[in-house]
């Protein structure tokens, strides 16, 4: 069995959410498993190149994987957090969504200039998110060249818009 089949097998697809026509793909079950959730952090981890200072979660189930993989790394974590959440001073980035816009943001102290960042979500779709998150970390000072990410549905193109920001993308697996 391949990393990525072992990876996919426990990823589990809900239908219809959260909206009609949405293949929701779920990660909970990957977590639930010590194996998948071992496998998935040590992929992560094994694909990244050369030092990183702080690895960027973004919220919330970036959360989860940016931990573990920083301590593999030696690396603090960063949280991207969405708006009103952080109790220190911010700053912002806007993005769009389907309908309307949204908004991430990082506390304004939270990097020091030229901070090697690696970003990591499960999951990228459009690449709204990460390209926001990515535009945010540059804001604040940080080198951003690497983003890693469980699931990639690159028919939406969001990986390959990233890598046009110069970011390297890896992905575990892909779902077309
Ligand atoms: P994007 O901004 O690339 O369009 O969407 C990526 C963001 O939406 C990620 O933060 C990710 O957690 C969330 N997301 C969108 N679709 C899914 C999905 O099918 N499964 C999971 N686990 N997350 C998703």
């Amino acid at each position: 069995e391949s990393a990525a089949d072992a990876i996919r097998r426990r990823i589990r697809t809900i239908p219809d959410f959260p909206k009609p026509g949405i293949q929701f793909r779920d990660i909970t079950t990957l977590l639930l498993d010590p194996e998948g959730l071992r496998f998935a952090v040590e992929q992560m981890v094994a694909s990244v190149e050369g030092p990183i200072d702080l690895v960027a979660g973004i919220e919330a189930r970036g959360f989860v994987f940016a931990p573990a993989v920083a301590l593999a790394l030696g690396a603090g974590v960063l949280l991207v957090r969405k708006d009103g959440k952080l109790p220190g001073a911010t700053i912002a980035e806007d993005y769009a969504l389907e309908y309307g816009t949204d908004r991430i943001t990082i506390h304004a102290d939270a990097c020091t200039p030229g901070a090697r960042v690696l970003l990591v979500d499960d999951l990228i779709a459009t690449g709204g998110t990460a390209r926001a998150a990515v535009r945010l970390l540059r804001k604040a000072g940080a080198t951003v060249t690497q983003a890693a990410f469980v699931i990639d549905l690159p028919d939406l193109g969001g990986a390959d818009a990233l890598r046009g920001d110069g970011i390297t993308v890896r992905s575990l697996v892909a779902y077309e």
